[in-house]
């Protein structure tokens, strides 16, 4: 060889890490490795896959700065590192195969809704797929569901019982095919099929599953659905009877179902959307959207009773697709195949005991969903797409930290529960667990722990969980042996979920509202101003402390905290104010509240601003009890939105020790007035947004005033509410705040988790 060709000729080895498998990413550098001219291989690997490649040196140059550019959507690379190695005698690109060396750090791709591609074949009467409902290539399909172990490859899913025909081993072997390494690749040949059962579990003879489910939708049945990550309990969304059905079948008062429509122009059609919303909307991971739905919207009123949102997603699998061109319906409801409350179905048999006496029919398949996995819900607030319910679609992409912290499992709370394993510097969270105050709902948690360990192939040493001794969650962390515990309190954990995904580092002020967290005084904390980074927190202010009635009683009966909030201020004679609320509750029951108050029996202390929303709602006749989490402040914001009013009722800031706390009394005061009054209920809700607002606003400059800091995180659950967000972040601004809140996980429990895993990972780290 002379000289000068030693200097022209290269050959580099990348490793590439991040979600490189199940994306279509070897077929890729296939193609761009023979575009460059160039020679190597390409093979998986734990850890994610190695690229060789050698030719000219310009070429291999361009190569390396064309394969970050131009890598399948999909692909997530979080670690590509190339370096030079010896030539090798060779005159092909070859795809080699997987090697099992290195340690296990290739990461599983989330599930993803059926491509473009794969449509235009399922609606193609000349192709061999037509119709076919399990159709999908390496750019589409299931994959963390159908998922039992790492690395990714058929042999590991639920695919594995379905040997391919020739046909479908030809694309799979083919690297210039759409199917190239497609795991889950099948055919009508080949592949899972579907199947009709009645009620009772018993198969129908339906030579055409899909068309006879859709006939009896379109008759007003409710059939349950398998889809990816769960069963769906589906009925024609613009017929009341069918969803005033499936409704008292559920068991489910008044909480909104979600809705599926065909097309974006349809959800076009019964919400408002913007730009955004749609962007959202048709991302692949489909998300179920919330929209304010318009007045005019052909949705029938028992899909979300009283809200002036709707749920909307579109269909993400070949199935859905097929439901909607077999039937004759614009919305189908599309709700989680359970009782209220509990973890969604996702086997055959299990689906027909559980949901027995629910739905009419069950429309199956013989692919197992392996990993349960419930719709993710997302909206757009504050001009940014956020997370509500991060789960089908998202999970397991991990949230990059800014840097490397020990390996953690953090357990999350009780509702809404989610669980977190960090291991170096990603954040895997869990597919959302929900409630783990039922047996079900608690093996599903424990499921999830050992799913996520075994794909992560890491089984942290350090548990981190909330100091709440009642959580599930708490007591199964402490049952563990031969590991560290680290109590994390509540909202330190909501306040540190939001600095995290905001890569922010050191000190910050956070405000975390919510309705429960177990405080270090023992008392329920929720309405929380911290000085917070992520080993440790201050309480720097906080709203001052009510009686909460009866306890959980009080949080499905807001008329309590409305009575509570008055004999606070007013004194027991609640009576005497003659407010129109307290008439319409049974004073027998008034009575023992108040006795309950008085004698201080089942009556913790709580600083919870949920329940601040609770009082507001119950004085101002809007709802005395509620039927699911969170009512009566959703229904408090909505009110809102029909006000324009800049006014805010006041408050006040008083300094105990260090600590501001937050008074109600003046705002009370107003409010009686304005009641009293009757002023309309949306100005009054208003004034009460408003006034949050700012009295959180002057509490965070009193404490710039003393610390300097001036990056605010706004975190919990009262920060679902858009209004409040909005109108804070607004407020924050005008005071040159530096204002974060979340996009990447939810504001509510379901981010707790990362929360805990971070300030767990830093004080054990050091
Ligand atoms: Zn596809
Ligand atoms: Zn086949
Ligand atoms: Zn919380």
């Amino acid at each position: 060889m002379t000289e000068t060709v030693r200097t022209r000729v290269a050959r580099k080895v990348i490793d590439v890490a991040g979600i490189v498998q199940g994306v279509g990413f070897r077929p890729f550098v296939y193609r761009l490795a023979n575009e460059c001219g160039l020679t190597g291989l390409i093979a998986n690997t734990p850890a994610g896959v190695s690229i060789e490649v050698q030719g000219e040196a310009e070429a291999v140059e361009r190569f390396l700065e064309r394969l970050p550019k131009e890598v399948p959507p999909r692909t997530k690379i979080t670690v590509l590192a190339p370096r030079e190695a010896e030539l090798q005698p060779e005159t092909e690109f070859r795809i080699a195969p997987s090697r099992m060396d290195a340690a296990a750090r290739a990461l599983i791709s989330p599930d993803v809704s059926v491509c473009e591609d794969c449509l235009r074949e399922l609606m193609n009467p000349r192709d061999r797929r037509f119709r076919y409902p399990f159709i999908n290539c390496t750019n589409c399909g299931p994959r963390f569901t159908i998922t039992r172990d790492i690395p990714y490859d058929r042999a590991r899913t639920s695919m594995a019982k379905f040997k391919m025909c020739a046909a479908c081993q030809a694309e799979y072997e083919n690297p210039a095919s759409r199917r190239f390494h497609a795991q889950p690749n099948a055919c009508w040949d080949c592949g899972p099929q579907m199947g009709l059962l009645a009620a009772d579990g018993a198969l129908m003879d339906a030579a055409e599953p899909i068309r006879e489910a859709a006939r009896l939708l379109q008759q007003g049945s409710v059939v349950a659905v398998k889809g990816l990550g769960g069963f769906h309990l589906a009925c024609d969304a613009q017929n009341e009877k069918a969803v005033g059905k499936l409704r008292e079948r559920k068991k489910r008062v008044e909480k909104p179902f979600a809705i599926m429509v065909r097309r974006v122009e349809d959800a076009a059609r019964f919400c408002v959307m913007d730009e955004l919303s749609k962007k959202v909307m048709n991302s692949f991971e489909r998300p179920i959207v919330l929209l304010p739905r318009r007045q005019e919207a052909r949705i029938a009123g028992g899909v979300a009773p009283g809200n002036r949102y709707l749920g909307v997603f579109l269909p993400y699998t070949p199935l859905h697709h097929l439901l909607f061109q077999s039937g004759k319906f614009e919305a189908l409801v599309m709700t989680s195949g359970n009782l209220s409350e509990e973890p969604i179905a996702i086997d055959n048999e299990e689906a027909v005991r559980r949901l027995n006496g629910m739905a009419d029919a069950f429309l199956v398949h013989d692919r197992e969903i392996v990993r349960r996995c419930d719709d993710s819900v997302a909206r757009v607030a504050a001009g940014q797409p956020q997370k509500l319910r991060r789960s089908r679609g998202f999970v397991p992409v991990p949230v990059q930290l800014e840097k490397e912290i020990l390996p953690v499992l953090a357990v999350g709370g009780e509702l809404k529960n989610t669980v977190c394993v960090v291991r170096g510097s990603e954040a895997f969270l869990s597919q959302h667990v929900g409630d783990l105050e039922n047996l079900e709902g608690y093996r599903f948690f424990e499921e999830a722990v050992q799913h996520l360990q075994r794909i992560l192939q890491t089984e942290p040493k350090v548990i981190a969980h909330d100091l709440h001794p009642d959580y599930f969650s708490t007591k199964w962390a402490q049952e563990r042996t031969g590991v560290e515990l680290v109590g994390v309190q509540h909202h330190h954990a909501h306040v540190a979920a939001c600095m995290a995904e905001n890569h922010l580092d050191g000190k910050v002020i956070g405000i975390a509202l919510d309705g429960t967290g177990y405080g270090t005084d023992g008392a329920i904390w929720g309405g929380e101003v911290l000085v917070a980074d992520y080993v440790g927190f201050e309480r720097a202010g906080h709203f001052e402390y009510v009686p909460l009635p009866g306890g959980a009683a009080a949080i499905h009966e807001p008329w309590r905290m409305a009575v509570s909030y008055l004999v606070k201020h007013y004194g027991k004679n609640v009576k005497k104010l003659g407010l129109p609320f307290l008439a319409e509750i049974d004073s027998r029951k008034l009575s023992v509240v108040l006795q309950m108050m008085e004698r201080e029996i089942n009556s913790p202390r709580t600083s919870s601003c949920g329940r601040l929303f609770d009082a507001v709602a119950a004085l101002v006749g809007l709802r005395g009890v509620v039927n699911f989490e969170a009512q009566a402040a959703i229904e408090l914001e909505m009110a809102a939105r029909d006000s324009e009013s800049e006014a805010a009722y006041p408050m006040d800031l008083n300094l105990h020790g260090a600590t501001w706390q937050i008074g109600t009394k003046p705002l009370f005061d107003w409010l009686l007035k304005d009641i009293r009054q009757q002023t309309s209920v949306a100005e009054i809700s208003r004034k009460f947004h408003n006034a949050l607002a700012i009295v959180l606003v002057d509490t965070a400059e009193r404490i710039r005033d003393r610390t300097g800091l001036n990056r605010v995180c706004l975190s919990g659950g009262c920060f679902l509410n858009t209004l409040l967000l909005e109108t804070t972040i607004a407020e924050m601004k005008e005071r040159v705040f530096q204002v974060y809140f979340h996009t990447e996980v939810p504001a509510g429990d379901g981010g707790i988790s990362l929360g805990q895993a971070v300030i767990a990972g830093s004080r054990v780290g050091g």
